[in-house]
């Protein structure tokens, strides 16, 4: 049997988990000597995108196996991610046992990591008498919400949106029930009872690893390190992003175009992997970057609301994206602003020196890595937790401006230049970038070799490492 400690971890579908998580396996390997093998639940063939990175994490000594395809047949299409996610994980308990014993003749497993909604697995862990961890991938605020999520749902009877007034997280700026992350937006949906259902058996997992630091969520960390009888103890071991992405290949021409702006000078516009803004919003979107005269490089993709709009447009236009733009917008401006269809390598972009602004959908990869390069925001949230953590980032942290919603649920033309303007140019705009600043250095003093992120992974390394003496 390998001598080395190994690891088992259980992603849930998607990037967005996939990357902070293989982070974090890729310290363990590189810097204690552990062996790391993922997990991961399929419901058909793996995209490609998820397929090439799992295979580049290969020669680091991290393997991947991928669990028999879940039938979701039966789920209807409307169906919400929390939902399929947690099916997903349960429907492939008993491929995860077979796997899990394979692992376990041939390694020291020392520990079980799953991701939030992955809890259902603790199951096959314990019967193993492997350790049960969460690697939560998300801000130290929304763990926070999810410890106390029991308690709140048995003393609330209404929508946490119709409270009269704000949620008070332990250790975080209050927050109104509106801006609560989406699967709490509805109690009576499936996705929400799942949600309940994971955060009460978060007290099951032996610790929990938190993608912050202290510098960035004090608050809500410190609430969460207080000791209190069934609650995990927590490691913050963030920021962990993707240094790199991709083979560094510049396919979108952004790299080379950014090597020809001045410092500071270009706003980068993205909504993550998967965010998509209606038609017309998209139209005040264009026509206020136009009416700010910065330089910018915008990933636009079609509208949410193509269908919609279908008859005015050729078949060859919907897939499109910049056919959705307003008249004569992309000649207009050629040279100042670059834009691309679908997806950039946005790590490089931000760690570029002509990048001086992001407008993000809050993602909260995408927010680190603006935290990790300096960058400060403009927070335009869509789904998820982003509301949370714009809330977050604008009154508390303080590194980002928000642009205020019209009467008519969009944001409009004017507004949105005043605060790219605001941003790239003004006042306020040197106010967020002095304290994003601080914050990148911070982020950086935390992963260095004697940082508090890098003391929280030696203690849990340490942890893992100490069973095995104990076994032996
Ligand atoms: N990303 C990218 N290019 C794009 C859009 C996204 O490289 O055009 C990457 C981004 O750098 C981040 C991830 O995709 O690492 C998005 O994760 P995030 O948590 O911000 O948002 P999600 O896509 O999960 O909503």
């Amino acid at each position: 049997m390998e001598q080395k400690p190994h690891i088992a971890l259980l992603p849930s579908p998607g990037m967005g988990h996939l990357i902070p998580l293989a982070e974090f396996a890729k310290r363990l390997v590189l810097n204690h000597n552990f062996s790391a093998t993922f997990l991961i639940p399929t419901d058909g063939p793996l995209p490609e995108a998820q397929k090439s990175f799992l295979e580049s994490l290969t020669p680091s000594g991290i393997s991947h196996v991928l669990l028999s395809p879940v039938n979701f047949d039966d789920l209807p299409d409307d169906v919400r991610i929390e939902t399929r996610i947690s099916l997903s994980v349960t429907r492939s308990l008993p491929s995860l046992r077979d796997q899990i014993k394979s692992l376990v003749s041939g390694h020291r497993v020392v520990a079980f990591v799953v991701d939030l909604f992955g809890t259902d697995a603790f199951d096959m862990a314990m019967e193993f008498q492997i350790s049960p961890y969460i690697f939560f991938p998300s801000t130290a605020m929304a763990l926070s919400l999810f410890l106390y999520l029991p308690e709140l749902d048995s003393s609330v009877s209404c929508e946490y949106r119709d409270l009269p007034g704000p949620v008070r997280i332990p250790g975080c700026i209050p927050i109104h029930g509106k801006d609560l992350l989406d699967p709490v937006q509805d109690r009576k949906d499936e996705a929400y009872k799942w949600v309940i259902h994971h955060t009460k058996r978060y007290g099951l997992a032996e610790g929990i690893m938190v993608n912050s630091f202290k510098e960035l969520e004090g608050g809500a960390i410190g609430a969460l390190q207080e000791k209190k009888p069934g609650k995990p103890p927590v490691y913050p071991v963030g920021p962990l992003i993707q240094m790199e992405s991709g083979s560094g290949d510049d396919g979108s021409g952004c790299l080379s175009w950014l090597d020809n702006q001045p410092p500071g000078s270009v706003l980068f516009i993205s909504f993550g992997s998967g965010g998509t803004l209606s038609y017309d919003q998209l139209n005040e979107l264009a026509l206020g970057l136009e009416m700010s005269e910065q330089r910018f490089i915008w990933v636009v993709r079609s509208p949410s609301d193509t269908a919609a709009y279908s008859s005015f447009f050729t078949v060859q236009s919907k897939t499109d994206p910049f056919a959705f733009l307003p008249k004569g917008f992309v000649d207009r401006t050629k040279g100042n602003g670059l834009l691309v269809p679908s997806w950039a390598p946005q790590a490089q972009i931000l760690s570029h020196r002509s990048t001086g602004g992001f407008l993000t959908h809050c993602g909260w990869n995408s927010t680190l890595e603006s935290v990790v390069h300096g960058v400060p925001l403009i927070v335009w949230p869509l789904y998820a937790e982003q509301k949370m953590n714009a809330v977050m980032l604008t009154e508390d942290v303080k590194v980002a401006l928000r642009p205020k919603v019209g009467e008519n649920g969009i944001i409009g033309r004017v507004e949105i230049a005043k605060v790219v303007k605001g941003l790239m140019e003004g006042e306020e705009g040197k106010q967020v970038r002095t304290r994003m600043r601080d914050l990148k250095d911070a982020a950086e003093r935390v992963l260095s070799t004697d940082g508090s992120s890098t003391r929280s992974l030696d203690e849990l390394a340490q942890k893992w490492k100490n069973k095995i003496n104990y076994e032996n």
